[in-house]
């Protein structure tokens, strides 16, 4: 098989995203060996049992002893500690990287306690879906997604060049960008959908009986599309909210803005401008559709 090889690869946190780039380590005999950390036993059986990794273990710095990769793939509320506990252990020249969908408070997180010899790019592997643990992963996860990685201003190009090609073997197309330009993108293309499905499903768990059973019965109508967002990890999408409040409060205000207008066009029966929206919104879906997104 072609793509990078590492001789091994640490990853800290084993749930969909980790044991899939795991399965596609495995698939494509790209690690000597892998080895997993999570904190709960029966996680890291699930993880020997799928035959995913090598070796597994609660201890973070032991997983990163001589890694030449390590990637952080736990909740982003846990990155600090595993910083500081995995920086004395790093090896001089490993790749330290991580699949966090924020970027700036990553890097506000790791930096500090990560030993100058080491290689540290922060990445975003943007696909996923609302389920969670080992055993939701699989390889052809990242096929046709984008992957954005933020590396800092003194980072190592052929290291760059290394962690590129292992996403683009995983079937990605690699962009770089600034990690606060990230942060603003992403708070507009998965947080706020998010903020809105998590209100819209909150809003009718809030109904009176009779009627919740109604919206569960006629679901098909538009609400489901919504709870399988609001279905997404509750631990993870906290994180993502707590740390990255400055871009999500920023994009809600538009939204909000939006939403006062199309209520007050609904309120005054403004056809007009309800069909122009619709149809503007109409022509995005389908620009996703043709860019192969959907
Ligand atoms: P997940 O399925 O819930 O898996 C999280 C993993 O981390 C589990 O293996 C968990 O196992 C482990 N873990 C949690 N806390 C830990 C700690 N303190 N030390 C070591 N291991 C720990 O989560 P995920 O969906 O893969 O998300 C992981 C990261 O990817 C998040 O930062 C998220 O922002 C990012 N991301 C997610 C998606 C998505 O759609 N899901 C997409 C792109 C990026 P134990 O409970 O046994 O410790």
């Amino acid at each position: 098989m072609s793509g990078p090889h590492f001789e091994r690869v640490a990853l800290i946190g084993i749930g969909l995203i980790g044991s899939s780039l795991a399965r596609v380590l495995r698939r494509d005999k790209l690690a000597g060996e892998i080895v997993a950390c999570a904190r709960q036993a029966a996680t890291r059986a699930k993880v020997l049992e799928l035959g995913i990794a090598d070796r597994a273990t609660a201890n973070a710095a032991e997983a990163v002893r001589d890694a030449d990769l390590v990637v952080l793939a736990t909740p982003l509320s846990a990155y600090a500690a595993i910083g500081a506990e995995i920086a004395p252990a790093l090896r001089s020249g490993a790749i330290v990287t991580d699949v966090g969908s924020v970027k700036q408070a990553v890097i506000r997180d790791l930096r500090p306690s990560l030993p100058a010899h080491v290689h540290f790019i922060p990445g975003h592997p943007v696909a996923g879906t609302e389920h969670s643990g080992p055993e939701a992963g699989f390889a052809e996860l990242f096929r046709d997604r984008w992957c954005i990685l933020t590396p800092l201003a003194d980072t190592d190009p052929p290291a760059l060049a290394r962690l590129t090609a292992l996403w683009e073997q995983a079937g990605m197309r690699v962009v770089t960008m600034d990690p606060e330009h990230h942060d603003k993108v992403l708070a507009m293309t998965s947080h706020l959908p998010h903020v809105i499905a998590y209100t819209i499903v909150g809003t009718a768990t809030d109904l009176e009986d009779s009627l919740k059973s109604e919206v569960i019965k006629f679901s098909a109508g538009g609400f489901r599309d919504f709870t399988r967002i609001a279905g997404s990890d509750p631990v993870m999408w906290r994180d993502i909210f707590l740390n990255n409040r400055e871009a999500v409060l920023e994009m809600l205000q538009r939204f909000s803005e939006d939403l006062t207008a199309l209520q007050r066009a609904i309120r005054w029966g403004e056809g007009d401008r309800l069909e122009e929206l619709f149809s503007r919104t109409r022509a995005i879906r389908r620009s996703i559709i043709e860019a192969k997104q959907a």
